[in-house]
């Protein structure tokens, strides 16, 4: 057994992480309709002014302003209808004075009109005359062309975060396709004898593959591409033999093997290939996290137990992932709500305490860092700092949501 030498706070270690950072370089180009959730790589100018027309904003009747003045309900202005106009057509015909067009909502204003009058303020008296109830002010009920984007304006920038408006606004310019960063690949890999494929029948003493699932999950919902690899043996080789079938990942994300038992071989394979930012955490669960540069690229040695490994995953490798994705940072929701059982943390270290809400009461859900229902029957967890030894029932607590 190697001791741990010593172990840093939470704090530290996020510190270590940010500074370690890579944002993906690399682009590529996405159909719009893959785009949502993107980040866009380059800045989108309109090539066209949105709308491309002035267009009717009302169903009613499209008018020249002037001939509506002095109009009301008890001394209507009588206009003859020169057209029906719909959405997708071009008007045919001017309006002179004296004359209108019946329009549609979205469908082009014709030459002479400065205004719509919508359909509840008129009345029909025959096909061809209409009677305007309300007199019109220019520009009223009219979408300008431009209004919305002109030409030439940015729509996206470099940077952005593609939500489902801005690729709105990017069909909006026509834009068919659009560069966005790669998503960073990041390799997933559980480390252990023990470990086994879910799918198959256990031998003794194996168990279940969590944590590949588990990793491979926050991965895909952050940004990154998890590439799944198959557990391997606590043996340098294999460990060596793994590490270079991740080749094509931008980040490596190891499981189990990095806590100080004699079978834990992540510290070696560090010291054979890379260099350790840091080993060691004073967070409980997840105190054996390690974060590395390994061939030059960023490794996360995570805890086995798989509530240490999510719950860390959740805490440190989530923000770096997204940081890395070039993504804004997380803002989970939180909760504050009263602690409905007192807990005591003997851990003097920073705990993240795994808590199920029910009726606006946060309940202690916490089992142990080996123990996957520990997170599966937890909807969010509180923070118990280092030097608060007991939360007693009926505190208010924050919790943050998964
Ligand atoms: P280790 O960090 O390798 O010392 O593992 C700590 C504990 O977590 C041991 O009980 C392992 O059997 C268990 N463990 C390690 N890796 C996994 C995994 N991928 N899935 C589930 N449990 C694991
Ligand atoms: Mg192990």
């Amino acid at each position: 057994m190697r001791p741990f030498t010593s172990t840093i706070p939470l704090e530290e270690a996020r510190r270590r992480l940010s500074a370690a950072v890579r944002e993906i370089t690399r682009t590529e180009r996405v159909s719009l309709d893959h785009a949502a959730g993107r980040v866009a790589a380059s800045n989108v100018r309109s090539p066209i002014d949105v709308p491309p027309f002035a267009r009717s904003a009302m169903d009613g009747y499209a008018v020249a302003a002037a001939d509506t003045a002095g109009a009301s309900r008890t001394s209507p202005k009588r206009l003859r209808v020169v057209e029906r106009i719909y959405s997708g057509h071009m008007p045919r015909m001017p309006v002179s004075p004296g004359e209108c067009s019946e329009i549609a909502t979205g469908a082009p204003m014709p030459e002479g009109a400065d205004a719509v009058v919508m359909v509840e303020d008129t009345a029909k008296d025959s096909e061809e005359v209409v009677a305007i109830l309300k007199a019109a002010t220019a520009g009223q009920n009219i979408g300008r062309r431009g209004a919305d984007i002109l030409e030439g304006v940015a729509v996206v920038s470099s940077g952005d975060l593609l939500t489902p408006g801005r690729v709105g606004s990017l069909a909006a310019i026509g834009a068919g396709d659009v560069d966005v960063y790669e998503r960073p690949r990041v390799a997933v890999l559980s480390t252990g004898n023990e470990v086994a494929e879910p799918g198959r029948a256990l031998a003794p003493g194996q168990i279940y593959d969590v944590n590949r699932f588990t990793l491979a999950a926050i991965i895909g919902a952050h940004g990154g591409v998890p590439e799944a690899h198959h557990a391997v043996h606590d043996s340098i080789d294999a460990l060596t033999g793994a590490l270079n079938d991740c080749r094509g990942a931008d980040l490596l994300v190891f499981s189990g093997g990095s806590s100080v038992g004699e079978r834990d071989l992540i510290l070696d394979l560090v010291a054979a290939r890379g260099e350790m930012i840091f080993h060691g955490i004073s967070i409980k669960p997840g105190k054996p996290t390690a974060f590395a540069l390994v061939d030059g690229r960023p490794f996360f040695g995570m805890p086995g137990n798989p509530t240490s490994c999510l719950s860390n995953a959740y805490i440190l490798l989530l923000p770096y992932l997204r940081a890395m994705a070039r993504l804004p940072p997380f803002r989970p929701h939180t909760l504050r709500v009263p602690l409905g059982r007192r807990i005591e943390s003997t851990a003097n270290r920073h705990q993240i305490y795994t808590v199920r809400v029910r009726d606006g009461v946060a309940h202690p859900a916490f089992k142990g860092s080996g123990d996957i229902t520990s997170l599966s029957n937890a909807d969010g967890y509180i923070e118990i700092a280092e030097e608060d030894s007991v939360v007693t029932e009926g505190t208010l607590v924050l919790v943050t949501l998964f």
